[in-house]
């Protein structure tokens, strides 16, 4: 796996977190064939980076890319991810960043997208075709443990954290 999926894996919150490195190292070896990768292109965010996005588009310059303010994003305890694909040229670098849901990288058949979309619903990830305002937001997959944004957020502000860390008990 790529140091930046790792580094972003790394941060997630431990519930998913071993997980969803198992998950991207089988689609990496196993779904998608040779010459395309899967990335974890954002993981945990803060409530100030959350409040950042959400200002873009609004108070600041740029297209809208968030609908949610600091704790109103499952990225905010951990539990959610973005991914985009890599494309290898040759040189074996993997050097371009793509989120063409068409694509066939593997010429399997299938598109690269669609593979690792059905892979991560099967094991539990909730893709977020669930509408994020006008927008779709298929880069986006998340785990709730069936709490809401409010009730993470509840217990957030409780304080109701796992022993020595800020990430909040399940
Ligand atoms: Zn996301």
């Amino acid at each position: 796996m790529d140091k930046i999926s790792n580094e972003r894996i790394l941060l997630l919150h431990p519930a998913i977190r071993l997980e969803v490195q198992n998950a991207i190292n089988h689609i990496n070896k196993n779904i998608l064939g040779k010459g395309v990768r899967m990335r974890i292109t954002q993981g945990f965010r803060t409530f100030k980076e959350q409040d950042e996005l959400f200002a873009q588009g609004r108070t600041k310059p740029g297209p809208k890319v968030s609908n949610a303010k600091g704790g109103q994003s499952l990225h905010n305890y951990g539990l959610a991810f973005d991914i985009c694909l890599l494309y290898d040229d040759g040189s074996g670098l993997f050097k371009e960043v793509s989120w063409d849901m068409k694509r066939d990288g593997d010429g399997d058949g299938i598109a690269d997208w669609l593979e690792i979309t059905k892979y991560l619903t099967s094991i539990g990830f909730t893709n977020g075709f669930i509408t994020n305002g006008k927008k779709w937001d298929f880069p986006h997959f998340q785990k709730d443990f069936g709490l809401t944004w409010q009730k993470c957020f509840e217990k957030y502000n409780r304080k109701d954290y796992i022993s020595g860390t800020i990430y909040i008990k399940l």
